[in-house]
């Protein structure tokens, strides 16, 4: 008798109307059409303790942690869960609308766009309470396994050039092609649901684009979905910050790299001898916050500089300025969840905040050990990027990122965070190595 139960449930939460979207700077008219739908899907797992857990997957741009501390109040009052045992990660699309409260304070809009916006949110809102309770109450027994594959579309993206780190493929670069698969089946061994990682930012549309779609995430999931009718597969977006699809540029690119993923998937769960290994309970789970702490005031040349990086930038160095005239005392931390999910012996799933660059799979390696393990990124509280101490002072796109409200992460933040990580992972009864 399996001593886990699984419940599943997914709901639709494509844009009914134009809407501005998200994640490209320079894109200003909202969107004209839709090519594929967004979703919201829900995992539920329950142990024989009775201890529930819910990892909630969405096709958009990031759930930062203003709105999803009002979608997470809305759903502990409905369902009874408690944050800690709440997981809601984006696929990070960026093909999808800007939303959010926070979020949405880093674009200019006009006052109807922030109407439809709203209206979106109002909408987001009820649908993500909906799917957790109609996954907690799709409760079953249910035998998990997991199993890693791989695939090879996502390329780092930070280019060493002589006036320092570009925003371009770099081939030599640190990659995390792995394709980590949760498999979820009844008591019989039919298959009831996947949920499969990449660490690849969903950006295979470009800033051109003005149609809603899911990109290379969504077709992943489609096609598996349509390999098993009645199953539902979701995507966890890994720690791929610093990564993009390559090539990219086209729907066709998005459909040729979704499907690469989807087979791969589909190839581990077909292939003679692959060993999908048990996921068991108990389910132990070790939830904190992570201090993470934030360089000092930025200067008026730090401004200045920022001013002639466009109009995004010159935007932020505005609000900085605004934050830096009020006189309030300028934060020293950013104060973000975190924590590990702890199945058995069997894995661990370190859930991480923000956008997470690919360093942090070797360095959480390096500090809690390589077995069992699965990083996600792109967990609310998104709070823009988290460079590592290597990525911070190389520079470049990743490396110093606003943080709404507060400020820039300092170098020091990787120890903070692998620290933190360390200490939860112990908590959660993780098999650690001996690492003296
Ligand atoms: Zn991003």
């Amino acid at each position: 008798m399996p001593d886990l139960k699984a419940g599943f449930a997914q709901v639709d939460i494509t844009p009914e109307e134009p809407i501005r979207m998200g994640g490209y700077g320079g894109r200003d008219e909202p969107s004209v059409g839709v090519l594929d739908p967004l979703m919201a899907k829900a995992l539920a797992v329950e142990d024989a303790g009775g201890e529930r857990g819910v990892i909630i997957t969405t096709d958009v741009i990031s759930f930062d942690l203003d709105f999803a501390n009002v979608v997470l109040d809305d759903i502990c009052k409905a369902t009874g869960l408690e944050r800690r045992q709440i997981i809601i990660n984006s696929s990070h699309t960026h093909a999808g609308p800007i939303f959010g409260i926070r979020y949405q304070q880093c674009w200019e809009l006009t006052p109807e766009q922030i109407e439809v916006i709203e209206r979106y949110n109002k909408r987001v809102r009820q649908r993500m309470v909906e799917v957790v309770a109609d996954a907690l109450a799709d409760m079953k027994p249910a035998e998990l396994s997991w199993a890693t594959g791989s695939t090879s579309f996502v390329m780092n993206r930070r280019k060493p050039t002589p006036t320092g780190v570009r925003n371009a493929p770099n081939p030599r670069g640190y990659v995390d092609r792995s394709v980590p698969v949760l498999r979820v089946t009844d008591p019989a061994g039919r298959l009831r649901g996947l949920l499969f990682g990449y660490a690849c930012h969903n950006t295979t549309l470009g800033g051109a684009n003005r149609m809603i779609s899911a990109n290379y995430a969504g077709f992943a999931y489609r096609y598996l979905e349509r390999q098993h009718p009645g199953m539902q597969a979701m995507f966890l977006m890994g720690c791929g910050a610093d990564a993009n699809p390559y090539p990219r540029g086209t729907y066709d690119l998005c459909r040729q790299h979704g499907e690469a993923l989807g087979a791969e998937v589909q190839r581990l769960l077909e292939e003679e001898g692959q060993e999908f290994q048990p996921v068991r309970g108990p389910l132990r789970i070790a939830f904190d916050h992570v201090d993470m702490p934030l360089e000092p005031q930025p200067t008026p040349e730090h401004l200045d500089a920022m001013r002639k990086q466009g109009q995004y930038y010159a935007k932020q160095a505005d609000r900085i300025q605004a934050m830096i005239d009020s006189g309030k005392p300028w934060a020293t931390h950013y104060r973000s969840p975190i924590a590990v999910w702890q199945f058995g012996e069997d894995l661990t799933l370190v859930r991480m905040s923000g956008e997470v660059v690919g360093d942090y799979i070797r360095l959480i390696e390096r500090t809690i050990g390589p077995l069992n393990l699965w990083v996600a990124g792109y967990c609310a509280d998104y709070f823009g990027y988290l460079p590592s101490a290597r990525v911070h002072r190389e520079g470049g796109y990743e490396s110093h990122e606003f943080i709404t409200g507060f400020g820039f992460l300092d170098v020091t933040v990787e120890d903070a965070v692998l620290s933190k990580v360390r200490t939860l992972a112990e908590k959660a009864g993780r098999p650690m190595p001996d690492t003296k």
